[in-house]
């Protein structure tokens, strides 16, 4: 039986969905102004295993992940220049353009990195009717004040009502003296108040109609607004990275108390961080590396390329909820360790059967499941998986035997397991479109000539398609019954 870490209890706790055979899940998604980076990769990667695990177990899931593309202001609370809008300002675009611009270049990175599209993908300034009116229930409710056009969520009247800091375990007297004193403060009662609607300024060009000003929604509004208009007002799981927990996902939990009269989430769900070289990544470091930066091996801290899959790889090598530092080092690593789950897949693809089995397999499904039932342990079933890649190379290299049956439950398993619930694309090629049964043909094809050419001692052509496929970014091996290849 599932179970998952609830950061509002801070403990495991057995999941049980709200209605039978269907799930819920929001995870806040990109704020689009920018190219994704592994801070990015991270959240989409462990809501990506969530998600894929609860359809195996048979769930109906409905997965919605939102984009920011209105409200996300530079310092995070609610003052300084929209992101989008700056982006657009300083590129003399439309702030929509950068908006798809920067959207269909995360779209391309989350394929590449085999992260799965949600189910409902909105965009906050597709919802501002909605953000409006759940204001609006705010207002009524006697939990917001406007001031100056602005609309204000109460924090200490709320905080009498409600446990204002449950899920970060702050107190009120922490978030004082943390809030920073910025322009626009003096519109709010006290510093820990935050915007639900702010009155844009002359120069601002992204704003809409309300009933308080012409303006547009704090940022924390879009998640309570889509997540109940797509989830309802209760749902089974929010998720996102820790760094979300502190203001945004409190001010969430504040929004629909404050709103509803109860909580909407019944579990959080928060990825922890990745650090560079033991660095936050921060702007100030230097050390932002897209994900692009990481494909191609164009940054200074990198020596050479990583494909997505060594990405995808190096990040469900931790538990989701340990930190994850990256370093060449440990990505060369990664690397290393994906080839050889790839060989013993492609291997495990190739061998025979025999009567009997030698080799043991023990019971690698109830292993696998019982760390992903284990709040979704993925190093704990890569580390099972390599301990059968043991037994795949034993029988790879003639030194042992394994049944039909065997074998049909060992493929059976590690196509659940590592393609279809890690996600990791083992079959040596990244895009499984319809062309790629005749691209592995053909290279097939050029390798069993290249065979061909060795029998008739041919060993000018035998070179020369060994030398220009490696030129090509193929690794070619000779085997005793013929090659493997892979790119
Ligand atoms: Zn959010």
């Amino acid at each position: 039986m599932l179970q998952i870490y609830n950061t509002l209890s801070r403990q495991k706790e057995h999941f049980k969905p709200l209605h039978e055979g269907h799930v819920g899940i929001y995870v806040c998604g990109p704020t689009v102004y920018g190219d994704a980076h592994l801070g990015h990769a991270r959240p989409a990667i462990t809501f990506d295993l969530l998600y894929r695990y609860l359809m195996h177990l048979g769930y109906k899931v409905r997965y919605v992940r939102n984009i920011t593309d209105v409200g996300h202001l530079e310092h995070d609370a609610d003052e300084g220049e929209d992101k989008i809008a700056k982006k657009a300002r300083l590129e003399q675009l439309e702030p929509m353009e950068v908006v798809q611009y920067f959207t269909n270049r995360y779209h391309r990175d989350m394929e590449l990195l085999n992260v799965l599209p949600p189910s409902i993908e909105p965009h906050a300034s597709g919802h501002i009717i909605e953000q409006i009116a759940f204001v609006q229930k705010i207002m009524d409710k006697g939990y917001a004040y406007v001031s100056n056009g602005s609309v204000y969520m109460d924090v200490e009247k709320y905080a009498k009502d409600y446990p204002y800091g449950k899920l970060s375990g702050r107190n009120l007297e922490d978030i004082v003296t943390e809030t920073r004193e910025l322009d626009g403060q003096q519109e709010k009662k006290h510093s820990f108040d935050f915007a639900l609607w702010k009155k844009a300024a002359p120069e601002h060009i992204m704003h809409w109609p309300s009933p308080w000003s012409e303006g547009f929604p704090g940022w924390h509004m879009e998640c309570s607004a889509m997540g109940t208009k797509y989830l309802g007002e209760e749902f089974d799981i929010h998720g996102g990275g820790m760094d979300l927990m502190f203001p945004h996902h409190e001010a969430e939990i504040a929004q629909s108390c404050a709103a509803l009269g109860h909580d909407s989430v019944h579990y959080w769900m928060h990825n922890n961080m990745i650090t560079i070289a033991g660095k936050k990544m921060g702007k100030s470091y230097n050390n932002f590396i897209t994900l692009e930066q990481f494909f191609a091996g164009k940054h200074e801290l990198l020596e050479q390329p990583f494909s997505p899959m060594t990405i995808r790889f190096f990040i469900l090598q931790a538990h989701y909820r340990s930190t994850v530092d990256f370093s060449n080092d440990a990505l060369v690593a990664a690397e290393k360790g994906l080839g050889r789950l790839t060989e013993a897949y492609q291997r495990l693809m190739k061998i025979k059967s025999s009567a009997t089995s030698s080799v043991e397999i023990g019971n690698l499904r109830e292993r696998c499941q019982e760390a992903m039932d284990d709040d979704l342990n993925s190093p704990i079933v890569i580390s099972h998986l390599f301990d059968s890649a043991r037994a795949i190379n034993t029988v790879f290299d003639g030194k042992g035997t394994i049944s039909e049956a065997d074998l049909e439950e060992l493929r059976a398993v590690w196509k659940t397991y590592a393609m279809d619930i890690l996600g990791l694309q083992l079959d040596g090629v990244q895009d499984t479109g319809a062309g790629m049964d005749a691209y592995k043909g053909a290279i097939d094809m050029l390798l069993n000539m290249r065979l061909e050419a060795k029998r008739n001692k041919d060993w000018g052509t035998s070179d020369k398609i060994r030398n220009e496929l490696t030129a090509l970014g193929f690794t070619i091996k000779d085997t005793k019954d013929g090659f493997e290849w892979s790119l």
